[in-house]
């Protein structure tokens, strides 16, 4: 079945075409700057030249029609018509306690997404955005929603109960959903094929690490724990997130600097993280090159990372007694083989051992640490999107 799929942000639009047969992808692109002066299309068609060109975009509906368009253009497409688009898959962020697995979109369900923008005024606005405007663009084409929280939902009380006044829970759904869930599921399917076990019968510790970021704790192939909470600030030192502090700094820094609500939440999530500590980048990359220059705020940088991502290693180890494989993916986990260094040594109490080797070269799925590692240390690059358009074939096709 040939899958569109689609992941709206406010002003851009990504997007894939994938023939889930045999798990081919044969497009992809990029939609920036919707509604703004200066609307870009970047598409490419597996085999063909990339085109990058430059269209007055109005809003989603607009972009989306120029997707169709770049798809099916008769030098650089991948289709003959709109026609072959079976279904749409659409990434959706948040699901609330609602959805714990991709769903058939109907008007109910669209009802349903919308009640939970509450919990993500950012992203699921957008996001419902694109499904509308898709709908319009295709009718009668069948669209699923695949939600970044629902491979969470299995998650015990324990893990998602805040330590706050419970009645915030019951009036105001403060818990922890966590994030990133599709590209989790993913790694834990990818582990288990790779490793030939059960899904069901594997424990790993899933460390998606890009410019946000979060662990998962996988016991038999469910989520039990996430670091990522009731948004997607709390855990790990990201980009620019802060990740984990004490609550107290917020009110404290507050009137230190005579902030508003809406400052304390742009200084934790856009000013915070790498970005804050090494004063030099979001980007990890510029952050381990000043480090190697002798940047010592980089390199801080680069050690409370790693700390960090130890500490939830060691806390999920905990929490499951047993782990048979830490899986690195995403920006950061895939490319930064020093970032995977810092972060596994010091685990040799645990019985992982790194094989600095394997870790320094290699590309694709692969085993980084050494034969009698007891734990094995995986890379295994994430793919969203194939697992958008899979859930979307399973669904569609009953
Ligand atoms: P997101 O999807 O969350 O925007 P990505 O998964 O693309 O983020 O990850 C972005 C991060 O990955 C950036 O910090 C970037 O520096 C890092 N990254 C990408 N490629 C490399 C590389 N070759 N070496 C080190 N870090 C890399």
């Amino acid at each position: 079945m040939k899958v569109l799929v689609i992941n709206c942000g406010s002003s851009s639009l990504k997007y894939q075409l994938i023939e889930t047969k045999e798990d081919r992808l044969m497009a992809k692109g990029l939609v920036e700057r919707i509604g703004i002066e200066g609307s870009v299309i970047t598409h490419e068609t597996i085999g063909k030249d990339k085109v990058k060109t430059e269209e007055n975009m109005k809003d989603h509906k607009d972009a989306i029609k120029h997707v169709v368009t770049h798809l099916t253009d008769g030098k650089t497409g991948a289709i003959a018509s709109m026609d072959e688009i079976e279904a749409v898959g659409h990434r959706v962020v948040h699901g609330g306690e609602k959805f714990s697995e991709s769903v058939l979109i109907n008007d109910e369900v669209l009802k349903t997404i919308e009640e939970c923008s509450d919990l993500a005024p950012l992203h699921n606005p957008p996001n419902i955005t694109g499904i509308k405007a898709a709908m319009e663009m295709m009718p009668g084409v069948p669209m699923v929603a695949v939600f970044d929280t629902s491979f969470h939902q299995t998650m015990p009380e324990s893990s998602y109960i805040y330590a706050l006044p419970y009645e915030y829970y019951e009036k105001y759904k403060v818990r922890r959903y966590g994030f990133h869930g599709t590209s989790h599921r993913y790694i834990a399917e990818r582990a288990a094929d790779f490793l030939r076990v059960d899904k069901d019968k594997l424990n790993v510790i899933s460390c998606h690490l890009g410019n946000g970021g979060s662990l998962c704790a996988i016991e038999n192939g469910k989520s039990v724990d996430t670091s990522m909470g009731f948004t997607p600030l709390e855990g790990l030192v990201m980009g620019t997130r802060c990740g984990d502090i004490d609550p107290a700094i917020v009110t404290y820094i507050m009137e230190k600097e005579n902030l508003s609500l809406a400052d304390i939440n742009n200084v934790m999530n856009k000013k915070s993280g790498y970005l804050g500590i090494s004063g030099v980048s979001s980007d990890s990359r510029d952050i381990e090159e000043a480090a190697e220059k002798g940047n010592k705020r980089a390199q801080l940088a680069l050690d409370v990372f790693a700390k960090r991502v130890k500490k939830y290693i060691g806390a999920y180890y905990a929490e499951m007694g047993r782990v048979d494989a830490i899986v690195f993916t995403a920006g950061i986990g895939e490319n930064s083989k020093t970032t995977r260094k810092d972060i596994i040594n010091g685990l040799e109490c645990f019985g992982v051992k790194l094989d600095e080797e394997l870790n320094n070269t290699g590309k694709g799925e692969r085993v980084i640490s050494t034969e009698d590692s007891k734990i094995k240390v995986l890379v295994i690059p994430t793919n969203e999107e194939l697992m958008i358009a899979r859930d979307t074939n399973e669904i569609v096709n009953g």
